[in-house]
Formats: C-alpha cells, sequence, structure tokens
C-alpha cells in the first residue's frame, strides 16, 4: 500500500508540469490494480449501474470473513489541487444534505462496524511548503507511534501520504469549523493532514521500534486476529482520538473495546453477487444487486 501511495504521489507531481494533466480516474483504477496484485485476498469490482450515487462514495470495502463478521469502509477520494487545497470538497451533498461528507456520514454507522473515510491523493514537488522535505509543515506529523519528527520517524516517508486515510467525521469538524472562511484557507492541505495517516495506517499501526524487526506490531501485544486489528484501528481513527489517537494507542491497540457482534453477518445482495462472479467489470442482475459505489473491494481473509 506504501507503495501504491508513493506511484500516486509521483503522479500528482508530475501532473503539475506544464503540458501535464492529472486524471483522477485513472489514479483510482492504478491504485486498485496495484492493491489486486499486492495483497492475498483482495477483489475489486467496478459498476457503471450504482444504485445510491446518493452515498457519496468512490469506494466501498468489505474486510474480514463469514465467521468472524465484515467491517464496511465507504471512502470518498479527493485529489489535492495546484493551490494546495482540497478544494472539491465543497461538493454539495444528496437531497438536503449541504455537502458530500454529510451524505457519506449519513450512510455509514460505527455502531455496525461501517466506517466513513476520506482518502486525500497527494503530491507536490519537494521544497513546495519547507526547503529539503515533502512534508508540509505546520501540518502535524501523526505517522510516527515513537512521536519522532517528519524529519527522523523511519517508520513512514512524506510520500506515504500519497494516499492519506482520514475519519470523515474529522474532515467535516475541519471543515464545517471554518465555514466563513474563503476556499483558499478553509481547505488547505495542512490543516487536513494533521488529522490523517497514511492509508496503509488504516489496517494496523507499525510498531514504535525498527529495531525489532519488520513486523507490524509490538512483539508484547496479544495482536488478536486481523479483523479484530484492522477493527481496532478503524475505530480509535474515527471516534476514539482520530489520527493522534490511533498513533498513541498504536501500543495497545488489541485492547481496544470492539463489539464483534454488531459486524455484518449477512452481506448485502450486490456483494453476495461479486463474491459469486470473477472480479472486474460487475453487471448487477436485478435492482437488488446494484452496489452502493462505482468500486467495491472485498478483502477476505483466506481460510487456513
Ligand atoms: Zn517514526
Amino acid at each position: 500500500m506504501d507503495t501504491a501511495s508513493i506511484e500516486t504521489w509521483r503522479r500528482i507531481e508530475f501532473g503539475r508540469l506544464p503540458g501535464r494533466r492529472f486524471d483522477e480516474a485513472s489514479v483510482t483504477d492504478n491504485l486498485l490494480f496495484t492493491l489486486q496484485n499486492q495483497v492475498p485476498g483482495l477483489l475489486t469490482y467496478q459498476s457503471n449501474q450504482v444504485q445510491e450515487r446518493d452515498s457519496g462514495a468512490d469506494w466501498e470495502w468489505w474486510i474480514g470473513d463469514d465467521q468472524a463478521g465484515w467491517i464496511c469502509l465507504r471512502i470518498q477520494a479527493k485529489r489535492v489541487y495546484e493551490d494546495n487545497t482540497y478544494r472539491m470538497l465543497k461538493h454539495p451533498g444528496a437531497g438536503e444534505d449541504a455537502f458530500q461528507y454529510d451524505t457519506l456520514i449519513k450512510g455509514c454507522n460505527p455502531d455496525q462496524a461501517r466506517y466513513a473515510f476520506h482518502v486525500f491523493y497527494n503530491g507536490w514537488p519537494e521544497g513546495t511548503f519547507e526547503d529539503g522535505t515533502y512534508w508540509a509543515p505546520p501540518a502535524q506529523w501523526n505517522a510516527c507511534p515513537g512521536l519522532s519528527s517528519y524529519k527522523d520517524c523511519k517508520h513512514a516517508e512524506p510520500r506515504h501520504y500519497g494516499c492519506a486515510i482520514i475519519s470523515t467525521l474529522d474532515v467535516k469538524k475541519l471543515s464545517d469549523g471554518d465555514a466563513a472562511a474563503p476556499a483558499a484557507g478553509r481547505f488547505r492541505v495542512q490543516r487536513y493532514l494533521s488529522a490523517a495517516v497514511p492509508w496503509s495506517y488504516a489496517f494496523g499501526f507499525p510498531p514504535w521500534d525498527r529495531k525489532r524487526g519488520e513486523k507490524r506490531w509490538h512483539p508484547r501485544l496479544d495482536r488478536g486476529d486481523w479483523v479484530d486489528r484492522v477493527h481496532g484501528t478503524l475505530e480509535v481513527l474515527t471516534r476514539r482520538g482520530g489520527a493522534r489517537g490511533a498513533r498513541d494507542a498504536s501500543g495497545h491497540l488489541g485492547e481496544i473495546p470492539i463489539d464483534r457482534d454488531h459486524r455484518t453477518f449477512v452481506l448485502p445482495p450486490y456483494v453476495e453477487a461479486m463474491r459469486g462472479s470473477a472480479p472486474g467489470h460487475f453487471e448487477p442482475t436485478s435492482e437488488d444487486e446494484a452496489p452502493a459505489a462505482p468500486q467495491t473491494v472485498i478483502v477476505e481473509r483466506k481460510r487456513k
């Protein structure tokens, strides 16, 4: 996932050169293609026949299996623009919702392990914000569980924020909190990056100390099972402190209370239909099978 982030960063950075254009849809396609080749058990389905265009989601992810239950993420992707803002956050919502992020939040419920996230596609030349770094000070660096700065952190490098994940509840707080300000100040990247982490972190923070090895989790931890880890991380990112909370809790994410019973055990008809068909283009055979988002990603745990 970090490789996919750096690739995204490059595409957006070079998209700023004169005569070049950055194509958002091709970046998403590329990302999903990369992931499919890297993550075992990950399947992607694309559909033009989306029933609820009103879900506000570009992607929907289903993570888990039939025994452990399923966790759902709805994701809205937003790219950075040359003025260093996510200016399309102003996109209005469906029906009476003021903004698209309101619609996205409405369709999710953390009590049912259904979470709303934004993924920001980032990329700019080194030195854009500060000499000698890709990072965008004064944004806070929350990628280091050891509390090092972006200059010293060995856990992540700034371009891992090429795909940065942030709870949509935090996006709403940041956007609404400054509603009177002009878009150039309101949607500037530094405000949002302070509450975001590289998207791979949504699936588990790295260990504090690199010397302990490449394992994602502290060796003293009861790492629990994979679905529990993802669930615990999303729970903290969503409503127990956000990116900063997840960083601080990275040493004991195995102890975050989660309610396994609240996961989904009966998948929506379109997800079941997808599981029964080959990945790629998905053609619904009935209205029930119309997906909630143009891209659906299923990450099913491989049975041992
Ligand atoms: Zn670090």
